[in-house]
């Protein structure tokens, strides 16, 4: 058994939940303590029992609550150090036997799931995606990520299920009442992935066996679910990619979503 589910998602807030039949963890923390109480109970699971979190990066939409969930529940915290580094007011809350430090690139496991933390390219002090094996079955989280390389589709390929960032559209972009400079951010090397980039990514991933993605983290202000959605299928079909057997949808950004079952 492999579940996933989006609790939530978005430029405002990021939590995901993830579970085997013996193993249950979390992929940041970055909403308030109270919803991701809400969100687990919605979902039938109980935030004792949460074996890990996993975490992407120091910024707020990732780890709001990180500190108090883990003191709370007891919940171990895996974090490279330069992120522990980079949140020391979450960091001052989890206990030393709580925390566990990864490196880039070096596998871990959390119960019965094998975790590779992969580097991405995005305005953090040692920001990354993640892979997860379970039976050899590949699913990735892939958000905050300033443009596509290499390196990430190396790590992403062949994996049968993606979270994965669409967060603005460029023309959507341009017309926000964001500062220039938060515009430039947004859409520089370091900054978040457009709906277009999401669409050729996920085309590239279909070649190697991807069935089921969801967008996530989307902008609040520069996006809207309909038109993310729609650009990556156009990306598709306009690649005369067969999507037939492919699932795509949209994680909300306020709620649960529904649980994709990848195993
Ligand atoms: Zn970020
Ligand atoms: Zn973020």
């Amino acid at each position: 058994m492999l579940n996933f589910t989006s609790l939530y998602s978005g430029s405002s807030g990021n939590c995901l939940f993830v579970e085997t039949e013996n193993t249950k963890i979390l992929v940041d923390a970055g909403v308030s303590l109270k919803r991701i109480e809400t969100g687990l109970t919605s979902i039938n699971v109980s935030p004792e029992d949460i074996d890990g979190v996993i975490v992407t990066h120091e910024h707020s939409d990732h780890i709001q609550s990180l500190g108090n969930l883990s003191k709370k529940f007891n919940i171990p915290v895996y974090a490279t150090s330069k992120t522990y580094d980079a949140m020391p007011k979450q960091t001052e809350k989890i206990s030393d036997i709580n925390k566990n430090n990864i490196k880039i690139d070096e596998h871990f496991s959390i119960g019965d799931i094998n975790i590779t933390p992969f580097q991405i390219p995005h305005d953090a002090a040692d920001p990354c995606g993640f892979t997860l094996v379970v039976d050899n079955k590949k699913i990735s989280i892939a958000t905050d990520i300033g443009h596509m390389n290499n390196n990430i589709l190396k790590y992403i390929d062949g994996s049968e299920f993606i979270l994965l960032e669409a967060n603005y559209d460029s023309n959507v972009l341009k017309y926000t009442k964001y500062p220039f400079k938060l515009k430039e951010r947004i859409a520089g090397p370091n900054g978040h992935l457009s709906n277009k980039i999401a669409g050729q990514t996920i085309n590239y991933l279909i070649k190697s066996g991807l069935k089921n993605a969801v967008l996530g983290h989307l902008s609040k202000e520069s996006n809207f679910p309909e038109l993310a959605y729609q650009t990556v299928i156009d990306e598709l079909l306009s690649n005369g990619t067969n999507i037939d057997d492919f699932k795509l949808s949209v994680a909300n950004r306020d709620l649960p979503g529904k649980l994709i079952h990848i195993n």
